[in-house]
């Protein structure tokens, strides 16, 4: 991999602290990043760390995951079976802003003299904190607090507490909360087209239904006007202060706001809190969401501020019990900070997802128009099932939810079984570009490759019984109608016309990786077929009618599983990422100027496909997935013929490429990358953060300890360790769920501990040792294991 220079931003913009990021100073030209990095969400909703001034801003954002419009995909050139309705996440109604005035004089934060100024994203708690100090052109010191929280316990629920105090001097206060629907398109305009970005509308389509007031209540509802969602907004108000004060209250079709006025007497403060409830539905009528909203406001604002933050912590408490990484690594001390920052977003983009999928960039932007793509399923489900295996279940769940859809697809690309979308809200396939959208098979691998480690790693065969199965009878049809027996003479079976992962690479004849992948799910098929039959014969026979499976299917599947061609070049010893593509020229990296990178925005895609160069893990993902498949030595070649070839352009790389050189004892390398993995956000690695965390980098980075450092190998439910040892990692220790039981895991510098946390006993491998640790006897030391043999650092 050819990591851009990581620059770290310095201390004194972000400040050490194990728990926080903080912010200093109010930088104007950070605060497209600073949004993204300062964003609170809880899965369902998300939003951007704008500031409650409302302005500046880069975008406002609030998200409600799963919340789009979609639009008839246009083609200059049409062709049969390209996807035909795009899918947009969309910028929903902003309840965040509440402006103030102090003597009819603005607060701005860009002039405003700040006195001191501190913005913390506390992720022990879980909540945004801002604390400003300003002076007024006329000298009046006013201190400004406030504190959001978007609620992990309510997930309809966000709220703002604000406090204003003059210190020096008595004022009149203006304060005014508002409430407004997006009208405005959603995304910044750059120089350049990339593709990555969120599509706007020309004009809203927010179609007004409901704009009441009652007090310090207000509601705004909106249908949308082509996907016909709806949305209900409602937000209610308490104040605290000893001020005299008065309100008015109005409403629009668009906006609504509650403005106070206030006679601030010196000293006292006057605490505005804000309650935003958020309730959004494909068929509900808007007053119906109207009459949900209003219940829950009911709810909440009785039980208070004071209860969501304490309902908060006891959330996070939680969290950080079972997916905290606690890390001595690195002389500078700070990954233990942005490990955090990762696992944070991880939980922010997760928690409550709930019927829905995860978005590339969760929602703390709107990249990638909030699709789900295969990161949910490859980067983010292995951190999940192993820290919150329910969550897991329900992305699993939801991507059943989408089986029907996943057949209709396949039938309409004239092949058997189902084929899930590259990248989809609904299920429909919204990739507009099939090269690197359907083309990319894949998935469908992928998502029965999650749904296996889910099953293994938890135990829950009760879930594959139920949903997986049917799952893997479709996809398996789809693998063996796509693929076929070559007529080379050599009876191998061969998948052709597929993208694999790396999207520098189009449309090609038996990319490595996808035909592993789809091996396995074959494989996985056949297996879990027969278990079901032989455990549960009537659920069997139920589910074989439903799906009019024959039996000479499941032995059709099994010889394309033990026949599928994997590539290999015997001089060399790799595996060719395909067919062609050790015959293509190798792209001229050492003139390509820095500024060329990404290479999609500045070379057609042709001039891309005709060279060696990789966007993204390929064969080394493989590697990983189904390492067991590979030599260590097949491995060593790949991965030095590799990563010379793969450009730093995707975030999805680094994690993937730390696991390996783990493995391979390259572990200086290995040890870099992660921290290239694990800054990507903080340290702007791809310059586009103001767009979104990249959620999926960021389930690799807890790959990279976990798969990396620590050497997790999971395969067929066989829980084994292999950790190592670097010079810049002192101590390591993190927990891992294991089919209900708590494994605590600690590398020092020399020994690995492994500690029974909860549970009577688990069977666990320190590499090809077996270790049973019991609640006699909890916890056992071992040595750190030697590097592979011949093996060096590079
Ligand atoms: C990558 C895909 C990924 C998508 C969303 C693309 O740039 O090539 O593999 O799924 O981003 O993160």
């Amino acid at each position: 991999m050819i990591p851009k220079e990581l620059k770290l931003p310095p201390k004194h913009v972000f400040p050490l602290d194990e728990w926080k990021i903080i912010q200093k100073r109010f930088a104007l030209k950070h605060l497209g990043q600073d949004e993204t990095v300062f964003a609170t969400g809880n899965g369902y909703l998300g939003f951007r760390g704008n500031h409650e001034e409302g302005t500046p801003v880069v975008q406002r954002g609030t998200f409600i995951n799963g919340f789009h419009e979609q639009w008839p995909i246009r083609y200059g050139e049409s062709a049969y079976g390209f996807a035909k309705t795009g899918q947009t996440m969309l910028n929903v109604t902003d309840s965040k802003v509440i402006r103030l005035y102090v003597d009819d004089e603005p607060f701005y934060l860009p002039t405003a003299d700040l006195k001191s100024y501190e913005r913390v994203l506390d992720m022990k708690a879980g909540v945004l904190h801002r604390d400003i100090l300003w002076e007024t052109a006329s000298g009046k010191q006013v201190s400004i607090k406030s504190t959001r929280i978007v609620s992990l316990e309510h997930r309809h629920v966000a709220a703002i507490s604000y406090e204003v105090k003059v210190i020096n001097a008595p004022a009149r206060l203006i304060i005014s909360s508002k409430l407004r629907c997006s009208t405005e398109t959603t995304t910044v305009e750059d120089e350049k087209e990339d593709p990555r970005k969120s599509r706007s509308f020309e004009d809203s389509v927010f179609v007004p239904e409901v704009s009441q007031v009652k007090d310090q209540r207000v509601y705004l509802g909106h249908q949308i006007r082509t996907s016909k969602m709806t949305i209900a907004c409602g937000v209610d108000h308490t104040i605290e202060t000893a001020n005299p004060y008065s309100f008015t209250s109005e409403s629009y079709a668009d906006s609504a706001k509650v403005v106070y006025s206030v006679n601030a007497a010196q000293g006292e403060s006057f605490r505005l809190t804000k309650f935003m409830v958020y309730h959004t539905s494909r068929s509900a009528p808007v007053v119906e969401l109207c009459g949900r909203a209003e219940r829950t406001l009911d709810s909440v604002v009785q039980e208070g501020f004071d209860a969501l933050t304490r309902s908060q912590q006891s959330i996070m408490d939680e969290f950080w019990e079972n997916s905290d990484i606690e890390a001595k690594m690195y002389k500078d001390r700070r990954t233990q900070q942005v490990l955090r920052f990762n696992l944070f977003h991880l939980l922010q983009a997760s928690a409550r997802v709930e019927g829905a999928g995860i978005g590339a960039r969760g929602l703390t932007g709107d990249a990638y128009e909030g699709h789900y793509f295969w990161d949910t399923e490859v980067y983010i489900m292995p951190f999940l099932i192993y820290t919150s295996p329910n969550a897991a279940r329900n992305l699993l769940r939801f991507r059943y939810s989408l089986l029907d859809k996943a057949r209709q697809r396949a039938r309409e690309l004239n092949q058997k079984g189902a084929l899930f979308p590259w990248r989809t809200i609904t299920g429909d396939e919204a990739s507009a570009y099939y090269a690197a959208g359907t083309a990319q098979y894949h998935i469908n691998a992928d998502i029965m490759y999650a749904l296996r480690k889910y099953v293994e790693v938890t135990g829950d065969e009760e879930f594959l019984f139920d949903y997986g199965c049917e799952m893997l009878i479709e996809t398996a049809r789809l693998w063996a109608d796509i693929g076929f027996y070559s007529q080379n003479g050599k009876d191998e079976f061969h998948i052709h016309g597929v993208t694999g992962p790396d999207e520098y690479t189009a449309i090609v004849n038996n990319n490595a990786f996808t035909n592993m992948m789809a091996r396995e799910n074959l494989r996985y098929a056949v297996d879990s077929l027969e278990l079901l039959q032989k455990k549960k014969p009537d659920l069997f026979e139920g589910l074989a009618n439903e799906t009019n499976l024959r039996h000479e299917e499941i032995e059709e599947w099994r010889s394309a599983a033990e026949k599928m061609y994997i590539p290999y070049d015997e001089e060399r010893g790799i595996h060719p990422q395909d067919d062609e593509f050790l015959k293509k020229e190798v792209w001229d990296f050492e003139n390509t100027p820095v500024e060329n990178y990404p290479l999609l925005l500045n070379y057609h895609p042709l001039v891309i496909y005709r060279f060696q160069v990789i966007k993204q893990a390929d064969v080394v993902m493989a590697m990983f997935l189904l390492g067991h498949e590979f030599s260590k030595e097949q491995k060593k070649r790949n991965f030095d013929y590799y990563d010379p070839l793969t450009t730093g352009d995707s975030s999805l790389s680094a994690c993937v490429y730390s696991i390996l050189a783990f493995e391979l004892g390259y572990i200086d390398r290995a040890m870099e990358l992660i921290r290239y993995s694990a800054w990507m956000d903080l340290a702007d690695v791809g310059g586009n953060v103001k767009d979104g965390a990249h959620i999926a980098s960021m389930g690799g980075t807890w790959m990279a300890v976990v798969y990396g450092l620590a050497g997790l190998r999971d395969y067929g439910g066989r829980i084994s360790f292999n950790p190592q040892s670097s010079p810049r990692s002192e101590e390591v220790r993190f927990p891992l769920s294991i089919r209900g039981k708590m494994l605590e895991v600690t590398i020092g510098k020399d020994t690995v501990t492994y500690s029974l946390k909860k549970g009577d006993c688990l069977t666990i491998y320190h590499a090809d040792e077996e270790i049973k640790l019991t609640q006699e006897q909890p916890s056992q030391v071992r040595g750190l294991v030697e590097k592979a043999a011949g093996l060096v650092d590079n």
